[in-house]
């Protein structure tokens, strides 16, 4: 088997499965071994350099390497961009005005259903692409702007197939309950329907999704309608997830908690009861400070508290084309850093072990350990807080997926 090592590093910046939330380990000196895609060995180099004098050398360029980010929340799949609902935002009107005037995620929704699904790989491919550039080596991918059984389905083939052509997991998200599609406005229960007799069951057929989102807010699923759909998901093997108590506290962290959802997202209004309901039924947060920064909105998650009760937050972009329009990870650990006051440690764990744990996939990635996948990112920075610090910014100098170098900059 042939071994690969990434030589020539400042050190390693990683959390550590065995130790606690927000727990950085900084080691100097070392390289990294890795056979099969996967981490072989992390020792001082001159040490590997002894064992395997054999295995191929790749040159870390005396950066530091840190696990691949894992973006936990992402939308990538849809036809249009929507800068012109960003103006109107910036003259005053709010998300939820453009929303209710049939713009936002309905207006997406009509321009994906005119695309073809060639045309939707080829939009979706070169934003994916974007994520390995900025150090992400898995994204969860959420369907959600077809909102029909024909349209959803389309949405998820074009993750599977932009998957098979890019070095970069995906993850797959059914979102078929993001929004009430406009010709099922005046009979909600029909689409409700719809999700749970038909698309649920043919999405589960063919395997396209891991799990089963729903936009539990006001004005889109009521807590009951959502629990109503996820327990059907959960029926059909699919795991919950929810946007829960991000514009209007309604309780859908206590949703989460009583469905057993692998997480519940944005909690920007999140209860302190939903709090320790989640903390209870350990359903992870996964806070997008990015979205609220985008949307101009004063009031962030409370991400202190949740730390505060034992809760290990979990960070993503929401990547989408309304309400946060980014590929870029680093951005919104500094977002977290400065408007939610989370230790640059603290965001950096939960960019990477926090939100592999956000995907169930915290045994095989999120971390630089002994036996997970080899998704490492090389960042030219001195230290890690230069990673928040110096915000805005593209400090990746190098990303390997499963061992190869994908990214070389
Ligand atoms: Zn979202």
């Amino acid at each position: 088997m042939s071994l690969k090592m990434v030589v020539n590093l400042q050190g390693i910046v990683t959390p550590r499965s065995d130790r606690p939330f927000g727990e950085l380990e900084v080691r100097e000196g070392v390289a990294i071994v890795v056979e099969a895609g996967k981490i072989k060995a992390i020792a001082p180099e001159e040490e590997l350099l002894k064992q395997f004098p054999d295995a191929e050398r790749i040159d870390g360029e005396k950066c530091w390497a840190f696990p691949g980010f894992v973006d936990p929340h992402t939308h990538p799949v849809f036809a249009k961009t929507r800068e012109e609902e960003f103006e109107m935002r910036i003259e005053g009107r709010s998300y939820e005005e453009i929303a209710a005037a049939g713009g936002g995620i309905r207006n997406s929704v009509r321009a994906l259903r005119k695309t073809s699904f060639d045309e939707l790989v080829e939009l979706t491919y070169w934003r994916v692409r974007e994520f390995l550039d900025y150090g992400t080596t898995t994204i969860e991918a959420k369907s959600g702007y077809g909102l029909s059984l024909e349209d959803e389905i389309k949405s998820l083939r074009v993750l599977k197939h932009v998957a098979s052509l890019l070095p970069i997991t995906i993850v797959p998200t059914f979102l078929g309950a993001h929004e009430i599609p406009d010709e099922y406005r005046s009979r909600r229960e029909a689409y409700i329907d719809l999700l749970i007799k038909e698309m649920i069951p043919r999405v589960a057929e063919e395997k396209l999704a891991v799990f089963c989102d729903v936009f539990t807010e006001k004005d889109v699923f009521s807590v009951k309608e959502s629990e109503q759909i996820l327990i059907a998901a959960k029926d059909y093997g699919l795991i919950p997830k929810l946007h829960a108590d991000e514009l209007s506290p309604l309780g859908g962290a206590e949703l989460a908690a009583r469905v057993r959802a692998i997480s519940a997202d944005h909690l920007v209004q999140i209860s302190d009861q939903g709090i320790l309901a989640m903390k209870e039924a350990d359903v992870i947060p996964v806070l997008l400070p990015g979205t609220t920064f985008f949307l101009g909105k004063p009031q962030y998650a409370p991400a202190r508290k949740m730390i505060a009760a034992g809760l290990p937050i979990a960070l993503a972009t929401d990547y989408n084309p309304g309400s946060s329009f980014t590929q870029n990870m680093s951005l919104i650990t500094s977002i977290a850093c400065t408007q939610m006051k989370v230790r640059p440690a603290e965001a950096l764990w939960a960019a990477t072990l926090g939100a592999a744990r956000a995907i169930a996939r915290d045994k095989e990635l999120g971390s630089l350990e002994v036996g997970k996948k080899a998704d490492i990112a090389l960042h030219r920075v001195p230290n890690y807080l230069y990673i928040p610090y110096h915000y805005g910014m593209n400090h990746v100098c190098k990303v390997l997926k499963e061992g190869r170098v994908v990214v070389e900059k």
